[in-house]
């Protein structure tokens, strides 16, 4: 057995980091790419992580950025100014990345359980309750079969016209306000 794990998320479905002049990097399918430094390596390797570092990994391979350099300035100073999302707007997250996978209206989307770190949420079980509200909202749908699969670890969803309307507004309140649309998530 290996002891091989994601430094962030501690996922041990990893493939071993490659080494570079920088620090190593690894590819996690929680987190994404990215590369750690050595010293920053070491500074997590006796502490839990925080799961805001994972979604904003995440972010990056999402919004197809270079992979982040995780160093100890990031782990000591940035993290203390990552946002504490609330509830409803890591509805709005997770809405913004079904809507990203969405390949036309009324296509389906299949979100799994590595995918919590697209809601900013601490874990699956958290990424399970959002789903859940997205649903009970009206805004996606789910059938009972994929309702099951949650407990699994993925579901396949789509997003109903409520779910349109409601990004629509989104991005229509926020222009007015501020004059750009501060909604690029
Ligand atoms: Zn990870």
């Amino acid at each position: 057995m290996t002891d091989l794990k994601c430094p962030i998320c501690s996922n041990t479905s990893i493939k071993p980091p490659t080494i570079e002049v920088a620090g190593k990097k690894y590819d996690c399918g929680i987190c994404g790419a990215f590369l750690i430094a050595v010293p920053a390596e070491e500074t997590l390797k006796n502490k839990s992580c925080d799961y805001k570092l994972s979604a904003w990994i995440r972010e990056h391979h999402e919004f197809k950025r270079e992979p982040p350099k995780i160093t100890t300035y990031i782990l000591e100073d940035v993290l203390k100014n990552f946002p504490d999302h609330k509830v409803s707007e890591k509805q709005t997250l997770l809405m913004r990345a079904i809507e990203r996978r969405t390949d036309y209206p009324g296509a389906e989307v299949r979100i799994n359980d590595q995918d919590y770190p697209l809601a900013w949420a601490k874990n699956y079980e958290e990424l399970k309750f959002i789903i859940r509200s997205l649903k009970e909202r009206g805004f996606i749908y789910i059938n009972d079969a994929n309702e099951d699969r949650l407990n699994i670890g993925f579901v396949q969803t789509k997003i109903l016209p409520n779910g349109w309307d409601y990004l629509d507004k989104l991005t229509i309140t926020c222009l007015h306000k501020s004059g750009i649309c501060c909604y690029v998530i």
